[in-house]
């Protein structure tokens, strides 16, 4: 149900940012997700021009019986948000970061590759997962697995502080001294426990990187995912390697000798120097020699594009799963179902390595907690029109049942799609994040994408 053109218009004389209504002629360009697979929903969509906006809205939404859900970009969509009024927070972007101190301050709109482009020459970092135009205040919500976490572990346990409105639309600064409880929720339990404007990061050392992209003609798959087993079985924290088996559209921007051509690639990323990390990757080197080598030293920026994922809104279907081990057998399954020869419309594998820090637990972390598996798969297709999400989703199915044996129970927030509560927390962390929530916002005034109540 979408806001009444009344409602809309006691809306904006409420706020000083855009209210967008469904009669409004931008409402189908405002309304959308990154995922443009998703026909969302709304009830109407507010770009907040500060902080004040938002506790207007959770005023009005309460006074009307209605929600309000936080979507900066929308990479994290679900149905969940349907029917809520949906606040953008592109005008938050401030970045104060204090070198002395070790942290930086963030708003609510600020997305990686401006966080990284601020970062950069520092020799300090935060913790950027792949894609550049996702923020930093919803990864970090949602836990947030990057390039640095083998060293570092999940983004949001980096979290000093949160300043939010609340429920009652109050403005409020949270950290682990002022509420234990709700702190720990907000880092890695999602957007359920308030509308963030700012968070505060603590900054890592980063003073050396050295990495990029390696692609192999197709033929080496089943070498180069050997050698990536090979060397992410003793891998120091500070190597971390992601494989890749994708079949490359033939579109432009693809450079032309990879242009319509199923290859695997490897990414890697080290927080050190070239001698080393050649050293630790030799296996792959080993492999063949690569139609493409993109391996150099890196800039903090770099890292943003180095997977080499759209940042534009995508008509794709994506499934994420944790891995439990990624063994021959494991291998031998997944060629089976994703070689060329295969006819399936899935264009995109990607094997991420996990562990380091990312399995360390400790009393101290956010919901997040820590993730015992070693490996994250991520695999989907591309759905240019909509016949073409059945066969894509079928496929998904397929990969799902014939990876079962090395598939975990449990899914991280952050890759989560439609999947239940029951897959992506352990009982006792659901059970916790339903009695946090009960306290804070009993009335479910403020929804993320996987609701707790
Ligand atoms: C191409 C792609 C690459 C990705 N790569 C990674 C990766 O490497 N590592 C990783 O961990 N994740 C990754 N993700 C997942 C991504 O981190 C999540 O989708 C996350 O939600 C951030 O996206 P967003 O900023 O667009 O948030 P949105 O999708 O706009 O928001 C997602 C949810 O976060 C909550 N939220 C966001 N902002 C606020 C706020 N200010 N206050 C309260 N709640 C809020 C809300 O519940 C909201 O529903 C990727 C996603 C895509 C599509």
């Amino acid at each position: 149900m979408t806001l009444t053109s009344e409602q809309v218009a006691e809306l904006r004389g409420l706020v000083d940012g855009r209210v967008i209504g469904a009669e409004d002629a931008e409402w189908d360009a405002e309304r959308g997700a990154w995922h443009l697979i998703l026909d969302q929903r709304p009830a109407a969509v507010v770009q907040v021009a500060g902080a004040e906006d938002i506790a207007a809205t959770i005023q009005f939404a309460r006074q009307h019986g209605l929600a309000v859900a936080a979507q900066p970009g929308g990479h994290g969509a679900t149905s969940a948000i349907n029917g809520t009024i949906l606040l953008r927070a592109g005008a938050l972007t401030s970045i104060d970061v204090d070198l002395a101190d070790g942290v930086v301050r963030v708003g609510a709109g600020v997305r990686w590759r401006d966080l990284n482009a601020a970062l950069t020459g520092t020799g300090l970092t935060s913790l950027p997962g792949s894609n550049g135009d996702t923020t930093v205040v919803g990864y970090a919500l949602g836990g947030g697995l990057g390039w640095f976490g083998r060293k570092y572990g999940q983004a949001a346990n980096t979290v000093r502080a949160f300043e939010l409105i609340n429920a009652a639309g109050d403005r409020q600064r949270v950290t682990r001294e002022s509420d234990p409880e709700l702190f720990w929720a907000l880092r890695g339990g999602g957007g359920e426990f308030g509308i963030v404007v700012a968070a505060e990061l603590e900054l890592q050392f980063a003073p050396q990187l050295y990495g990029g992209r390696m692609v192999w003609p197709v033929e080496h798959v089943r070498d180069v995912l050997r050698a990536f087993t090979e060397i992410t079985a003793n891998a120091p924290d500070e190597l971390t390697l992601w494989a890749w088996l994708m079949n490359l559209p033939d579109l432009p921007f693809i450079p032309e000798p990879l242009r319509g051509k199923w290859v695997t690639a490897v990414d890697t990323v080290y927080l050190g120097d070239a001698d080393q990390a050649e050293k630790l990757i030799a296996p792959l080197r080993a492999v063949a020699e690569p139609m493409d080598d993109g391996l150099a030293s890196l800039s903090l920026n770099a890292v943003t594009t180095l997977a080499q994922e759209p940042e534009e809104p995508t008509p794709g279907l994506l499934k994420a799963v944790l891995l439990n081990s990624f063994d021959e057998e494991a291998l031998a399954a997944l060629l089976e179902v994703a070689a060329p020869g295969s006819q399936s419309p899935l264009f995109v594998f990607e094997i991420r390595h996990l562990g380091g820090a990312f399995a360390r637990a400790d009393e101290a972390q956010g919901a997040a907690g820590s993730i015992d598996d070693p490996y994250l798969l991520l695999f989907g297709g591309i759905v240019p029109v909509p016949e073409l999400a059945a066969p894509v989703a079928a496929a998904i199915e397929t990969v799902q049942a014939q990876l079962a044996p090395w598939i975990s129970e449990r899914m991280v927030l952050n890759f989560s799609g439609e999947e239940p509560l029951s897959e992506i927390f352990a009982p006792a962390v659901r059970e916790r994040l339903r009695a946090v929530k009960q306290r804070v916002d009993p009335q479910a005034v403020i929804r993320g994408n996987h609701p707790i109540s």
